[in-house]
């Protein structure tokens, strides 16, 4: 068993890793972001591990501490000692959010077959056969709808309204966008691991690379413990990721407005223009032309806020910054992938 500081160069432990050949790649990989999660964690590996050994298959669990301020990593720490042959932990420095811990988590998983599972075990481990199945009938990625959703009414609520959304304006078709309890075929996540995107929706970008998907209902509960890492405003950040991550059609809508507008305002200045020479100068009407300016004004500043989505995200694309840093991983010898794993330098 070693601790595989894989991202220092001349680390020992991670040559000697190097050295052993890595045995056949599991049947199965799951891959588990996990963000503050302290109070939950024992019993997401009470109904996780047996679930799986239930299945008859080999697998390993790929655990991503994504910063975590409390005790979990600690936690993980633990875990991966007492099952060291299904587990692997990666250790991330600092908090990168729950889709880039998940990416790197797609990096160093080796299964044919990767499913993605919260760590609050709103997502049934005991799904995970079904989704399995799902895929033995032809699927290279298998998306979920979540039967009964268990979160607050506004957070369904807004799902809805992003869901239609998001059906206007992607070619990206998917019941239940929201539900990261997903399975994927070793294509679809090597495809994703070439993507390099800083910001980014994984159902929506495995989509868009799946030749046969299909979905399935799913259980869904209650957070087991602790609270949900999403406020308000990450939400917003996260639902502008999707909007602006896979398509420019709000840019185009919004050029098509300007064009509509800037019309309708010449047809508007002609007409003043008109009543100026024929009818005389006039300063009635002064308020109904503020709220026409006001209107205006509001819809300039929108688009230009639209575009300062676009524009921070390319701006953020091409500094092109370590997307997240790994600070360890824990994986026993003879388990680590062929090549040294360097810190992320992209
Ligand atoms: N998560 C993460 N990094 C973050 C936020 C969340 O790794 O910055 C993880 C979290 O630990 C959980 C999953 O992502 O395993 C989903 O988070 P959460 O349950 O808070 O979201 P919700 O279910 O409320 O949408
Ligand atoms: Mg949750």
């Amino acid at each position: 068993m070693t601790n595989t500081l894989a991202q220092q160069p001349g680390n020992p432990a991670a040559s000697l890793a190097q050295s052993t050949p890595a045995p056949a790649a599991p049947a199965l990989s799951v891959v588990i972001p996990v963000y503050n999660e302290e109070a939950g964690l024992a019993q997401l590996f009470a109904r996780l591990y047996p679930s799986l050994d239930a299945l008859g298959i080999s697998y390993e669990i790929v655990f991503v501490n994504d910063g975590s301020r409390d005790r979990s990593a600690a936690i993980l720490r633990e875990q991966f000692a007492r099952r060291p042959e299904v587990t692997r932990v990666v250790l991330f420095n600092a908090n990168a959010g729950q889709h880039l811990a998940i990416l790197a988590g797609f990096e160093y998983c080796r299964g044919e077959r990767i499913i993605t599972l919260d760590a609050d075990l709103q997502n049934p481990p005991e799904e995970i056969g079904n989704l399995l199945t799902a895929m033995d009938a032809g699927s290279d990625y298998v998306g979920t709808i979540r039967r009964a959703r268990q979160d607050s009414a506004w957070r369904r609520y807004a799902s809805r309204a992003m869901n239609r959304l998001r059906e206007k304006i992607t070619s990206i078709k998917m019941t239940d966008q929201g539900c990261m309890m997903r399975a994927y075929s070793r294509p679809i996540i090597d495809a994703i691991n070439q993507c390099r995107e800083v910001n980014t929706f994984i159902p929506a970008l495995a989509y868009t690379f799946a030749g046969n998907p299909t979905e399935i209902e799913i259980a869904h509960e209650e957070r087991a413990a602790g609270t949900t890492k999403y406020s308000l405003y990450r939400l917003i950040r996260l639902n502008f990721d999707l909007v602006t991550g896979f398509s420019v059609l709000p840019l185009q809508v919004f050029s098509l407005v300007g064009f509509v507008v800037s019309g309708m305002s010449l047809v508007f200045v002609l007409i003043l223009a008109w009543r100026r020479i024929f009818v005389g100068p006039e300063a009635e009407g002064v308020f109904t032309l503020f709220g026409i300016a006001f209107f205006l004004i509001g819809l300039a500043l929108m688009g230009i806020g639209l575009l300062g989505e676009y524009v921070g995200r390319i701006y953020q694309q091409v500094r092109s910054r370590p997307r997240y840093v790994v600070q360890a991983v824990l994986e026993q010898s003879g388990r680590a992938p062929a090549a040294p794993r360097v810190t992320e330098s992209r």
